[in-house]
């Protein structure tokens, strides 16, 4: 943060005194935005005619209000409805590479099953989507508001699971597998959040399918047999590195204010 003004400074910036040069009033500027004491000091100093002039315009807004139209219905409902939609094309993606591996394991049943192996990525691209600023039409709105944090990224992270998770619990089902499917695709998730707060969403998804897919999905298929990560035994790990990773990334919290440019 820049040094503190001086008290005559913040006094001559709230009287609009043409004295202070243009630098001066850009660094008073800069300031105010990161210092909660000087923008205390800076409402002290309002000068007489400052305040009569935001109690007429507060009077002035407030009869607007009261004789324009009632306010309209949230619209949070129809922005859900234009994510879910622009989210279609990567959950469509994400069931047609597992409906591929389904198929491919069914014709080559000595390897081991690639949807288990690709479980834990399946909800990576709708995440890292659903915190891109390209699919969202509303993202300037956003970054304005105070609901541009975790609360935001987790209820799209919900719509993606609510979308991915049933086509995985399709093939889980059907070969007792369930619980190794969507723990390890929770717990991917949750990791994602987590390392999204310290590099980006975008960028954590990415990694994390790249680092999954060197280290286990290829030795797998190298060896044809399946890591013991992804053994029935690896059921209690998987719960309790989702519930760890769920914990920190709520911890984490303060660190989601912005979309991601990708
Ligand atoms: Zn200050």
């Amino acid at each position: 943060m820049t040094t503190h003004p001086t008290l005559s400074d913040i006094d001559r910036y709230a009287g609009g005194d043409p004295g202070l040069d243009e630098a001066t009033v850009w660094s008073i500027e800069v300031h105010l935005e990161g210092c909660a004491d000087c923008r205390a000091r800076l409402a002290g100093s309002t000068t007489a005619e400052s305040r009569a002039l935001i109690a007429e315009v507060a009077v002035a807004v407030d009869r607007e209000i009261a004789a324009g139209p009632a306010p309209r219905r949230s619209h949070a409902g129809i922005r859900q409805r234009v994510l879910v939609v622009a989210l279609l094309p990567w959950v469509a993606m994400t069931t047609t590479v597992l409906v591929t591996a389904a198929l491919l394991s069914h014709l080559l049943p000595e390897m081991p099953s690639l949807v288990l192996l690709l479980a834990p990525l399946a909800p990576l691209p709708g995440v890292a989507a659903a915190w891109s600023r390209r699919l969202d039409p509303a993202w300037e709105l956003i970054a304005g508001t105070p609901s541009a944090g975790l609360a935001m990224l987790l209820r799209r992270t919900a719509v993606v699971l609510a979308l991915v998770i049933p086509v995985l619990a399709g093939f889980g089902a059907g070969q007792g597998e369930l619980a190794l499917m969507l723990l390890p695709c929770l717990a991917f998730t949750a990791a994602t959040l987590l390392l999204g707060s310290l590099v980006g969403v975008h960028r954590a998804a990415i990694g994390l399918m790249v680092a999954w897919a060197a280290v286990v999905v290829a030795p797998s298929l190298a060896t044809a047999e399946l890591p013991v990560l992804l053994e029935p035994a690896a059921t209690g790990a998987w719960a309790v590195a989702t519930v760890a990773l769920a914990a920190l990334t709520l911890l984490r919290a303060g660190q989601f204010r912005r979309l991601t440019t990708f």
